[in-house]
């Protein structure tokens, strides 16, 4: 019977990026070798990186006065050259907290700059999570740029609402949410993105950078961290992660040949109400995030009895559904439910979990 891999990173990849990349393991364009061993300096792989990058662009509609960048270095990566790359001769950034991924990107950029943290979490009158509204977010138009995390993967919080921070460059982790649904990159001035939930292998990572803010790199920042050093260079000052371009190039084309963002986000909101569903049926799963900012990339919930997280992890895994167990810092469950994972596998998961309620509670 069928796997279904729930990790919320690195997670799955489309099963038919899978088998074309198998496909093509040793014999990459009839060259007689593999894409990891081929120079990125050969007619054939420079072709390659810029159509990927152009399907990128394509399918998030990205103004042309914006860089695209594929670097190394994940998520964390990022966290370190954003402070390094936009600060210029202003001394302090805003950040806003929303979980563990907001909250570990201060921690990086205090090493460089002074951080004016914001909590901008509240509940609501029934105790469920959920955000302030953009209206109220603090805007200080002092500050070099405002970061935020609009989908926190540990606690499973998503923003879909865009603060409007007028000449603050509004500067987003959108590891696990990236391509997800279309949004207007116009109101960014950089997005940037661990690859490994819905482009590619873990260790690449995107970079999409309005081009003024490009060139106030702090002299000491490591060049391959340097946004202009990176933009001059096509991405290859160094060598890029290769194999990993030439995989996120893959999803760029499945994502397109699925109807682009419009018809992924419709996919997404199907598979997520699907779950969220089921689980606000029951009174045996919980999820205690608000409506209105819960995400659709990663479900946490709750068994009405921890003592049964062992067997509810186990059972799920003899019937084929793997890495459910949440994060260490909240406990629990999440099912992460990225772009790859079909409606199928949501579709036995919920099933997986009423037979469990009925056998358990
Ligand atoms: N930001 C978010 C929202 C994440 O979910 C993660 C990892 O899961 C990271 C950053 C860190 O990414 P990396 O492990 O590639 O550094």
């Amino acid at each position: 019977s069928k796997i279904f891999n729930f990790c919320a990173g690195p997670a799955m990849l489309p099963t038919a990026v899978m088998e074309k990349a198998q496909a093509e393991f040793c014999n990459w364009q009839g060259l007689g070798v593999s894409v990891m061993e081929v120079s990125h300096r050969s007619p054939e792989y420079i072709a390659m990186a810029a159509e990927a990058e152009q399907d990128l662009r394509d399918l998030l509609a990205i103004p042309e006065n914006y860089k695209v960048l594929f670097c190394h270095g994940g998520g964390r990566g990022q966290f370190a050259a954003v402070p390094l790359n936009l600060l210029g001769d202003k001394l302090e950034a805003d950040y806003l907290l929303t979980g563990q991924w907001s909250k570990s990107a201060v921690v990086e950029a205090k090493k460089h700059a002074r951080i004016t943290e914001t909590d901008i979490m509240t509940t609501t009158i029934d105790g469920k999570v959920t955000v302030k509204p953009t209206t109220e977010w603090p805007i200080n138009a002092g500050a070099a740029y405002l970061h935020y995390c609009p989908n926190e993967t540990i606690e499973g919080i998503e923003i879909f609402d865009l603060p409007e921070t007028g000449v603050v460059p509004l500067v987003a982790d959108m590891s696990s949410t990236i391509l997800s649904r279309p949004i207007d990159v116009s109101k960014f001035g950089i997005i940037y993105a661990g690859a490994q939930k819905n482009i590619g292998p873990s260790g690449l990572s995107i970079v999409i950078v309005r081009e003024d803010l490009i060139g106030y790199a702090r002299k000491a920042i490591p060049s391959i961290f340097d946004y202009e050093v990176q933009a001059k260079a096509d991405s290859m000052f160094n060598t890029p992660p290769t194999y990993a371009w030439y995989l996120a190039g893959l999803v760029f084309k499945w994502l397109k040949e699925q109807g682009g963002l419009v018809a992924v986000e419709k996919n997404n909101i199907a598979k997520a109400a699907l779950l969220y569903n089921f689980i606000d049926g029951s009174n045996f799963y919980s999820n205690n995030v608000d409506n209105s900012v819960r995400s659709r990339m990663n479900i946490p919930f709750n068994l009405a009895d921890d003592s049964l997280n062992d067997t509810f992890l186990s059972e799920a895994k003899a019937a084929g559904l793997l890495t459910l167990k949440g994060h260490k810092l909240v406990g629990g469950m999440r099912a992460s439910i990225y772009n790859a994972m079909p409606i199928e596998g949501v579709q036995a998961l919920v099933e997986f979990m009423n037979s469990f309620e009925k056998k358990h509670a």
